[in-house]
């Protein structure tokens, strides 16, 4: 058999960063992955840019069963370590949002150099390539592959969650974790947008591609960002944030005037302004579609002058707070990631090695560790990969 010190699964964000880490500290890498490229979704993502870190990364930032989990690794590799590795290569980048940080360019920039450190680093990498079995051998661990036996002082489980599977996302690390004992929480789409049904979709479709600033709650969650309307439903950072809370059946509370209070400001306008329509009130708030949707949603238009309170507090109630039934998500055909995965209980922060197994260890998003929308799921990807990489 083929032997290697570590052999990573999955040559995503997390099994590069690992294996590069590994590669420099001198140990002989391999990584494996079953795709034909390495690093789709690095490609894929920001729109094809790659929002690779968010500077004011904290452990708040992150969803999981232990949230002292990620603490230690996200301590310990900061994002500007990681601008640090980018600036060295001369990529350009451009914060879009504050904090966000996107390639200038495009996501084969980073993707670039990711694979030209790994390079450097000595480490082999093997495409088209599936695990067949995975098991304890001694000290290591030894790996039934398609391309033959292989035999490694350790194995990282890298293979991500299970978002987008025609880019090649697998349960595979969820099958090898359960193989080994270890418990796996349960795992939803999330960062995904949400469709509507009948009524809803209808008025959803009309406006497609429409935006605008909301403040959205579901649950413990609450975020103010763009909403965007659809073909099938309703998406944007706003939404895509809020699916990480939001569970079948809730409704979402969703504040189309954030930081106006409605009924105030429509209360003062037909003082101030009597003869103006409701609909010109609106079109100064809201995109002109929007605007018309609503007062065709709301049945009411007027000058403000005719507008009873009974119905100025209807308008407002629709305005702070539209309470909106999803009929559920887009699922793992468009979600960014995966909510649950392997229980971090059996696993140190520190190595993340598997408790008395210390031959096998899981990194990046296979893990019950999900990051909010802006570059924190990239950054959990880099952080856990080097404190994993350096204790090899
Ligand atoms: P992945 O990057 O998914 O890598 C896993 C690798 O394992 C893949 O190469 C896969 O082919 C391989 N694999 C899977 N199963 C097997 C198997 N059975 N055998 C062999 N190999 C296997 N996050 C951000 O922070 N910023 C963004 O801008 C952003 N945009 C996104 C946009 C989209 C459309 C999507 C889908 C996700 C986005 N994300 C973003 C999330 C981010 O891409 C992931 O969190 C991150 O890639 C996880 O890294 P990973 O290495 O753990 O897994």
């Amino acid at each position: 058999a083929t032997q290697y010190d570590v052999v990573i699964i999955g040559a995503g964000a997390a099994g590069l960063m690992c294996a590069l880490t590994a590669g420099y500290a001198g140990r002989s890498v391999l990584v494996i992955d079953h795709a034909n490229k390495p690093g789709k979704k690095i490609l894929m993502s920001g729109g094809g840019r790659c929002n690779f870190t968010n500077m004011a990364t904290t452990p708040a930032n992150f969803f999981s069963a232990n949230p002292h989990f990620c603490i230690s690794a996200l301590k310990r590799y900061r994002p500007e370590h990681f601008v640090e590795l980018v600036e060295r290569h001369g990529l350009e980048y451009v914060e879009k949002a504050p904090g966000q940080l996107f390639c200038a360019g495009s996501a084969k920039d980073l993707l670039h150099i990711l694979l030209t450190e790994c390079d450097w680093a000595g480490v082999d990498i093997r495409l088209k390539t599936s695990v067949e079995q995975l098991t304890q051998h001694g000290e290591g661990m030894r790996l039934a592959t398609s391309m033959g036996s292989i035999e490694a002082g350790a194995v990282v489980i890298a293979s991500g969650g299970l978002s987008i599977p025609t880019m090649g996302a697998t349960g595979f690390g969820y099958d090898i974790a359960r193989q080994f004992g270890l418990e796996v929480t349960e795992t939803r789409a999330a960062l995904v947008p949400f469709t509507l049904t009948s009524q809803w979709k209808a008025r959803a479709e009309a406006l497609a591609g429409v935006s605008t600033e909301v403040q959205v709650r579901c649950r413990d969650g609450q975020y103010r960002e763009p909403m965007l309307f659809t073909h099938r439903g309703v998406s944007g950072p706003a939404m895509l944030q809020i699916s990480s809370y939001w569970l079948p059946g809730d409704e979402l509370d969703i504040n189309l005037l954030p930081g106006e209070d409605a009924l105030a400001a429509l209360t003062s306008a037909r003082q101030t302004t009597p003869r103006r329509r409701l609909s010109t009130w609106l079109g100064e708030r809201f995109p002109k579609r929007l605007a018309q949707s609503l007062v065709e949603w709301q049945g009411h238009d007027g000058v403000l002058a005719e507008c009873s309170n009974a119905t100025l507090a209807e308008w407002a109630e629709t305005l702070n707070q539209w309470r909106l039934k999803p009929a559920g998500t887009e699922g793992w055909r468009t979600a960014e990631v995966t909510m649950g995965g392997v229980c971090t209980s059996a696993i140190s922060s520190k190595t993340f090695e598997v408790q008395g197994l210390p031959q096998l260890r899981f990194i990046g998003e296979v893990l019950d560790v999900t990051g909010e929308l802006g570059g924190y799921n990239f950054q959990w990807a880099w952080a856990s990969a080097v404190a994993c990489g350096q204790s090899l």
